[in-house]
């Protein structure tokens, strides 16, 4: 069974069409990336699937539940975004529990969730830092553990590694390919580097103009790229 399941889905603004209608199966367990240029209405897509962002018409379901209607906090999902949105007055520990304690989860297994993120982060000892007393790479990891002590069904990444440098990037790729299958978790990873689609991918989504180009493996769509855009976007250098 697919795990998310994205149906007829449309968004405008005003006049213009941002996702036409899309149509799309991501199965359990799997990383998806969502790939292509600025303005191709990737992150308006991936706010569609989170709840943060109204739809025109279409449904999303998860594991065949149709949680369209549902409020961002009830799909089971966890979203990091670039800016990773961390409040700067709380600590580590606080920015990474703030949603389990808002939803008045009791305090032994908030902090038994903790300590298992902060040991899978490597965030041990920084528990009681600020985000302003962090390095960039830090930070990153906070903003997962946010995301990962809530123990999501799905996990929806926007450009998570794009304020890293280059080799930060490309080790924190890794990690966090290793993260997804330590966690079981089924990830929607949304970016305009194709490098990192060709290289963290199980199945590459490409998007242009809100239509999707091709689906397939990093092989499959650098091998036989469906059209010329294809061709151009995977094989074009950054
Ligand atoms: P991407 O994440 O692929 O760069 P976006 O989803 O951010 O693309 O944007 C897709 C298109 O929708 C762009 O043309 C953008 O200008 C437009 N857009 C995004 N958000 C809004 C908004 N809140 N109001 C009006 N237009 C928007
Ligand atoms: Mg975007």
């Amino acid at each position: 069974m697919s795990n998310v399941s994205l149906r007829g889905l449309k968004k405008s603004y005003g006049s213009v069409e941002v996702i036409p209608s899309l149509d799309l199966d991501i199965r359990s367990g799997e990383f998806v990336v969502l790939v292509g240029p600025s303005g191709s209405g990737k992150s308006t897509l991936l706010r569609m699937i989170a709840g943060l962002e109204s739809i025109d018409a279409g449904t999303v379901s998860v594991e065949g539940e149709d949680v369209t209607q549902r409020d961002p906090g009830d799909r089971d999902m966890a979203m990091v975004f670039q800016s990773y949105a961390l409040y700067p007055h709380m600590t580590v520990a606080e920015n990474m529990t703030f949603a389990l304690r808002m939803r008045g989860m009791d305090k032994t297994t908030i902090g038994e969730r903790l300590t298992e993120s902060v040991r899978m982060l490597s965030l041990e000892g920084l528990e009681h830092r600020k985000p302003g007393q962090l390095s960039g790479g830090q930070r990153q990891r906070v903003a997962m553990g946010r995301a990962i002590v809530r123990q999501p069904r799905v996990f929806l990444f926007d450009e998570p590694l794009s304020n890293l440098d280059a080799k930060l990037r490309a080790r924190t790729r890794i990690e966090l390919r290793e993260l997804h299958e330590k966690l079981g978790a089924t990830s929607i990873f949304v970016t305009h580097d194709q490098i990192e689609a060709m290289t963290m991918a199980d199945r590459i989504v490409l998007l242009e103009k809100g239509r999707i180009q091709q689906v397939g493996s990093p092989r499959e769509i650098y091998e036989r790229p469906r059209n010329t855009f294809v061709a151009s976007f995977i094989g074009s250098p950054e």
